[in-house]
């Protein structure tokens, strides 16, 4: 089973992909860490002999994040493939970016958690748009290395 295949239940979608669209989903799921749209184009361009552009991989990521295959995380301005974004309706996906080192774990938070959620926001009137959230953290590494003023600072 290829990375593609395991990362995502929707199988027509990503059949459905453009090769350019696919591609740039593929270099997320091989990933070991969330990406940028220029360390994407430059990872692309790598390996490619037609080059494309910035604003096309943006329009890509764009296409790709409108039918939740993949994720932006809003703290570290990256890419991340959502693995379980089909399988979520119940469930909400918390990310934890580290924001020094860009680390990112993920926390499942099944019901009632997820449910209580969905329950405080729907007091407001609102509905969640997606079921991931972000929340920005220090990873215990760059804790221990850095305060975080001097993290502020870079
Ligand atoms: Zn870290």
């Amino acid at each position: 089973m290829s990375s593609l295949e395991k990362a995502t239940p929707n199988k027509q979608l990503i059949a459905d992909l453009t090769p350019k669209r696919r591609r740039i989903y593929q270099l997320l799921c091989d990933a070991d860490k969330p990406l940028s749209a220029y360390e994407l184009l430059s990872i692309y361009n790598d390996c490619v002999n037609k080059s494309i552009h910035a604003m096309s991989v943006y329009r890509i990521l764009g296409y790709l994040k409108s039918v939740n295959l993949i994720v932006h995380l809003h703290s570290v301005n990256k890419y991340i493939a959502a693995t379980d974004a089909f399988t979520t309706q119940t469930h909400v996906l918390m990310y934890l970016t580290c924001q020094h080192c860009c680390d990112v774990q993920r926390i499942h938070l099944a019901n009632p958690s997820a449910m209580g959620i969905e329950y405080q926001i729907a007091q407001l009137g609102y509905q969640l748009f997606n079921h991931s959230i972000e929340v920005p953290v220090l990873c215990n590494h760059c804790s221990a290395g850095a305060n975080y003023s001097s993290i502020q600072e870079n």
